[in-house]
């Protein structure tokens, strides 16, 4: 159990469930270190299995039936691309007004909302496949979006790799999913376009 596609990366992982939604966007395809997860049926049912038990063991929930049918394959590949489209807008640059009621709404997902005898009230993702992945992913996404942590979650600036990590720099500052690999590719192309410009 693990988060297979952030890990093949050497991406830092966000704080519990959150990871979910990076490991979503990193089912793409990146040419130096992995293929497309959601490429056929039986990859992305593969992937959707790790990554839903992981997720449950991260929120200390039972895992869910995380059976994908063949015709939810589009709707996940669907989900994968509108994240990875909201990570893509700079932090500083998303909504942050996450209380307010939406103008118009776009997408729709379902949870279901219960209380322990601690009364402590919880969000669980209903329905199975991309039903239940849809409702996660956004249900971590409004509490991410609520306790602040959602501007952390970033796509790597290398136009390679655009690999999601969680910035864990104090002020907010990471560019890079991993400096050691895509951090030193940019700085090296630095270099080289340097040293082709004559110095006037
Ligand atoms: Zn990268």
């Amino acid at each position: 159990m693990s988060w297979t596609a952030t890990e093949r990366f050497e991406a830092r992982s966000g704080p519990g469930g959150l990871a979910l939604v990076q490991d979503l966007v990193n089912t793409h395809a990146v040419e130096r270190d992995g293929a497309d997860l959601l490429a056929d049926h039986a990859t992305a049912q593969r992937w959707l299995r790790e990554a839903s038990r992981q997720w449950a063991a991260d929120r200390g929930l039972e895992s869910p039936d995380s059976t994908l049918p063949e015709s939810d394959l589009q709707a996940l590949r669907e989900l994968q691309a509108s994240v990875q489209e909201m990570l893509a807008i700079p932090p500083d640059e998303r909504a942050a007004d996450a209380a307010a009621a939406p103008s118009v709404v776009t997408r729709r997902a379902q949870v279901q909302l219960v209380t322990d005898e601690l009364d402590r009230v919880a969000m669980i993702p209903v329905g199975t496949g991309a039903d239940w992945l849809a409702s996660a992913v956004w249900s971590e996404i409004l509490l991410a979006q609520r306790t602040g942590t959602w501007p952390r979650v970033k796509l790597c600036r290398e136009p390679g790799c655009r690999s999601a990590f969680y910035d864990t720099s104090r002020n907010g500052s990471g560019v890079w999913h991993n400096v050691r690999t895509c951090g030193n590719i940019t700085n090296l192309r630095a270099s080289r376009t340097r040293k082709k410009t004559p110095a006037t």
